[in-house]
């Protein structure tokens, strides 16, 4: 059983666009929220703060750093690794802070079925609608509109993994999302009431899908 002392560990994973690392960092505001720095092979991008986004590091050194089991999950996401390091995440949840991880359905599943002592809390943000996403993922610093259409394809795809999810939250507008977020968190840690409709949410993934 998790102590009192113990953090929480809350995972944010959504299809591409959908906004959410805004969210989380909109999240780790909170006093005694931490977000996760994750390791990736990725090469950064002009805005990103290497040790600060990322661990940015070369492929033979994500590869030791599994053989050597240094990660609670890894994955890979479009051609690239990504794998958030275990000893930082537990040393940081003994000492009561609560962790907010950034990482794709792969990663969510693998901490879910480690059934670790700590509390989990996981939530998978979606767009408002197709064509949002479709704006949003076209102004986005990316060579091509073929990536943007590529990644509407993922999105088909990444979208199903919906189901495995303690709340799915629809990211209209960043500040209620981010409230709503916030709220359902609040509620979890005091055993309060929730607000959350489960059939609107199914609801919107049809209308996703279709
Ligand atoms: P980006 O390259 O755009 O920063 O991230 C691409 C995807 O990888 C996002 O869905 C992000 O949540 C996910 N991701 C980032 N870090 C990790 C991680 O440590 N593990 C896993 N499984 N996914 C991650």
């Amino acid at each position: 059983m998790p102590t009192d002392i113990d953090g929480v560990m809350i995972i944010l994973s959504s299809p591409s666009g959908a906004g959410k690392t805004s969210l989380v960092n909109l999240l780790s505001r909170l006093e005694n929220f931490e977000i996760s720095i994750s390791h990736t092979t990725r090469k950064p991008r002009p805005n990103e703060i290497p040790d600060k986004d990322y661990y940015f590091v070369k492929k033979d050194k994500f590869k030791r750093l599994i053989k050597d089991e240094e990660f609670l999950e890894y994955a890979k996401v479009f051609n690239n690794y990504y794998g958030t390091s275990r000893t930082p995440v537990i040393d940081k949840l003994n000492k009561g802070k609560n962790i907010l991880f950034d990482i794709d359905w792969q990663g969510a599943d693998q901490i879910k079925n480690k059934k670790l002592n700590y509390k989990l809390i996981t939530f998978f943000i979606l767009p408002p609608s197709k064509k949002v996403l479709f704006e949003r993922l076209s102004n986005r610093d990316m060579k091509d509109k073929l990536i943007a259409d590529e990644r509407m394809k993922q999105f088909s795809r990444d979208v199903l993994h919906w189901i495995n999810y303690d709340y799915v939250v629809i990211n209209e507008d960043l500040q209620s999302c981010y409230l709503k977020i916030k709220k359902l968190i609040e509620a979890e840690l005091n055993d309060g009431s929730k607000d959350y409709d489960l059939e609107y949410i199914r609801n919107h993934v049809e209308k996703l899908t279709s």
